[in-house]
C-alpha cells in the first residue's frame, strides 16, 4: 500500500512526500486503518517501527476537527515521553509533519529554561510534546492548561512507568477533558499498563504491528 491509499489531509501528504516517504510502515498501516479513526488505540510498537508518524498522522483529524485549524492557544493534542531526547526527537518529527498545516509544536522538557518554555506556552501552540515531571511543573504553576485538549499519546508507556513516572502521568490524564481521545504506544504490555490504559481509556483497541 501507498500513503495514498489512507485518507489523509492533503498537508499531510505534502510532508510526506516532501520527505520522501511513500509507503506507510506496518505499524502505520494498523493505527490508520480506516475503522480505527477517532478511537482509544492501545499499541504495542517497537522504537524505529515508524510509530512517531503514525500517532502524528492519527490524531491530525483531532488537531484539524472539522475544518481548518484553529489559531494557536493552549494545547490541542499533548504528547507525552519519558526522555528529554525522545521528546525533542518527536517535537522534530511531529515539526515537519505539520508544517504545511500550519501548526505549532512545542517542547516541555526536563533540563531545558522553564521560563523560555512558560513564553512559547503563552505565545500558544496547537501541540505539545513534553516529559511527565516538566509538564506537571507547568501544569501546576498554571502555566500550561489542558481544558482544550482533544488527544493525548502516551508514548513508550512501559518506559515511563519504570522510571516511576506513574504519579505524573495519572495527574496528567485526569487534568485532561474527559471527552478525548487517549492513545498508548508500548513496546511490552505488562499488567500495569494494561491497567492504565483500562482506567483513562474509553473501549481501546489493541494493534500489534
Ligand atoms: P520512529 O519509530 O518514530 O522512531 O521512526 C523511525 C524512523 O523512521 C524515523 O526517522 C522516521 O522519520 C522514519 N519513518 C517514519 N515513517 C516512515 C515511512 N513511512 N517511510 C520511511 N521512513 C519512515
Amino acid at each position: 500500500t501507498t500513503f495514498d491509499a489512507l485518507d489523509l489531509h492533503p498537508a499531510l501528504r505534502q510532508a510526506l512526500s516532501a520527505k520522501g516517504y511513500a509507503a506507510p510502515t506496518p505499524v502505520q498501516a494498523a493505527v490508520l486503518a480506516a475503522d480505527h479513526a477517532g478511537r482509544d488505540l492501545l499499541v504495542s510498537a517497537q522504537t524505529g517501527s515508524g510509530k512517531t508518524v503514525a500517532f502524528g498522522l492519527a490524531v491530525a483529524p483531532d488537531l484539524l476537527g472539522t475544518g481548518a485549524l484553529p489559531p494557536a492557544g493552549q494545547p490541542l493534542v499533548l504528547v507525552i515521553e519519558p526522555t528529554r531526547e525522545l521528546a525533542m526527537q518527536v517535537q522534530a518529527e511531529l515539526s515537519w509533519l505539520y508544517a504545511p498545516l500550519g501548526a505549532r509544536v512545542t517542547a516541555c522538557v526536563g533540563g531545558m529554561d522553564p521560563r523560555r518554555e512558560q513564553r512559547a506556552l503563552a505565545a500558544g501552540c496547537h501541540v505539545v510534546v513534553g516529559t511527565p515531571g516538566r509538564l506537571c511543573d507547568h501544569l501546576d504553576r498554571k502555566n500550561l492548561t489542558l481544558g482544550a485538549l482533544r488527544a493525548l499519546v502516551l508514548d513508550e508507556a512501559d518506559e515511563m512507568l519504570d522510571m516511576g513516572f506513574r504519579d505524573e502521568l495519572e495527574l496528567i490524564l485526569a487534568a485532561a477533558p474527559s471527552k478525548r481521545r487517549t492513545i498508548f504506544f508500548s513496546a511490552t504490555l505488562p499488567k500495569p499498563i494494561v491497567e492504565l490504559a483500562r482506567k483513562y481509556q474509553q473501549d481501546a483497541l489493541r494493534i500489534a504491528a
